[in-house]
């Protein structure tokens, strides 16, 4: 068995069995680690309150040969987000956040990105309205796995975008007014300028707007992210029920 310590986020939980839990880990490297935490169900239990959802954590793994999991045998909290996460809705978008991260960032993949993009998202849950951060996250998201096409152009005839575009049925790109063929998902001007605003910016410094604007704009984006996951997200269905 393997000794082989790791920092990171928790981005899943599940109960396993009467007393386990087993737990996704999104390494500061950027690695996405399985793990089962033995009797941290229990009442009492030597974990405490540190295996939480979104905790940051130092913790030592160990690993055996052939097993898909690892055993978590210590864990060390670094960074809890408690008062955040279950303020308002935060913890819907934080699961939709962890949903996406864990459906498209395939096993033994390492993307240090990708653990920068939630740190900055979860540092800045105090500063800045939750689904712009969410916006946030996915725009970043999509420009780190290469899927954000450009905002300005069409992709079809290359003529500048000017007042609308429509986002083609494949979701790799935009067309303008001339090229379309009624696809069922556009983009106003202000909503182009503000996924661009955001893909050059730190989320300290972005701006919010109306709820209902946001929402409306991360529903579109959403379905950008889960056509690349080839299935549905849960938390897309509870999203589209939120925002009717
Ligand atoms: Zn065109």
């Amino acid at each position: 068995m393997a000794q082989r310590n790791c920092t990171g986020y928790i981005l899943g939980s599940q109960k396993s069995g009467e007393q386990n839990k087993i737990l996704i880990i999104l390494t500061k490297q950027g690695e996405i680690i399985h793990c089962i935490a033995p009797g941290s169900c229990k009442a009492k239990n030597r974990f405490g309150a540190t295996l939480e959802m979104f905790n940051y954590c130092d913790f030592i793994l160990y690993q055996k040969e052939n097993s898909y999991y690892a055993t978590i045998n210590k864990a060390f909290l670094l960074k809890g987000y408690f008062h955040e996460t279950t303020r308002d809705m935060n913890i819907f978008y934080l699961n939709l956040i962890a949903e996406i991260t864990l459906k498209l960032i395939p096993l033994n993949f390492k993307e240090e990105r990708i653990f920068r993009l939630i740190d900055n998202i979860l540092k800045s849950l105090n500063k800045k309205d939750i689904i712009s951060l969410t916006i946030y996250f996915i725009i970043w998201f999509l420009k780190i796995e290469g899927l954000l096409f450009s905002l300005n152009k069409c992709s079809n005839c290359n003529s500048k975008i000017i007042n609308i575009a429509y986002l083609r049925e494949d979701y790799r790109g935009l067309l303008c007014r001339i090229c379309q063929n009624n696809e069922e998902i556009f983009f106003l001007k202000e909503e182009l300028n503000f996924i661009k605003s955001f893909a050059n910016t730190h989320p300290s410094n972005i701006k919010g707007d109306e709820v209902k604007r946001l929402q409306n704009l991360l529903l579109k984006i959403i379905q950008i992210v889960q056509y690349h996951a080839e299935e549905t997200l849960k938390s897309f269905k509870i999203l589209k029920q939120i925002t009717n």
